[in-house]
C-alpha cells in the first residue's frame, strides 16, 4: 500500500519534522524518499519511505542508504507500525561491496 496521509503525519512526527537526509525543517514540503530506489525494485510503501526536502531527495538520486542512514532509519521504526522493508534489513546485514547484490536477492525473495 502506498504511504497514506495517516502514515505520513506519523513518519512526520517520527522526523520530528524534520528532513531524512539534511535535518533541517521540512514541514508541509516533504517528498517522499524511496531509500531503496524505485529504479532498483524499491516499493513505494511506508516501510521503504522517509520524508525530506525535494532538493535532498533528488540529491540522493538512486543511490543506496549509507550506514549511517540505515541506522537512524531503524532507530525511528523500532516498534513503529510502519515497518521496516526487509530488504533493507538485508542491506544493513551487507558485507562492504555486496551491498547491490544482497538488496536484489533480498527483492527477489519478496515477490
Ligand atoms: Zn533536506
Amino acid at each position: 500500500m502506498p504511504v497514506s496521509p495517516d502514515d505520513a503525519t506519523l513518519m512526520d512526527v517520527q522526523q520530528g519534522g524534520r528532513c531524512f537526509f539534511c535535518g533541517e525543517p521540512v514541514g508541509a514540503k516533504a517528498t517522499f524518499d524511496h531509500l531503496i530506489p524505485l529504479a532498483y525494485g524499491g516499493i513505494d510503501e511506508p516501510s521503504n519511505v522517509v520524508l525530506a526536502h525535494r532538493r535532498c531527495n533528488q540529491r540522493k538520486g538512486d543511490r543506496l542508504p549509507d550506514a549511517g542512514e540505515l541506522d537512524r532509519f531503524f532507530a525511528a521504526r523500532r516498534g513503529s507500525r510502519l515497518g521496516v522493508w526487509p530488504p533493507l534489513r538485508a542491506l544493513r546485514a551487507a558485507e562492504e561491496g555486496q551491498e547491490w547484490i544482497a538488496v536484489a536477492r533480498a527483492i527477489s525473495q519478496e515477490k
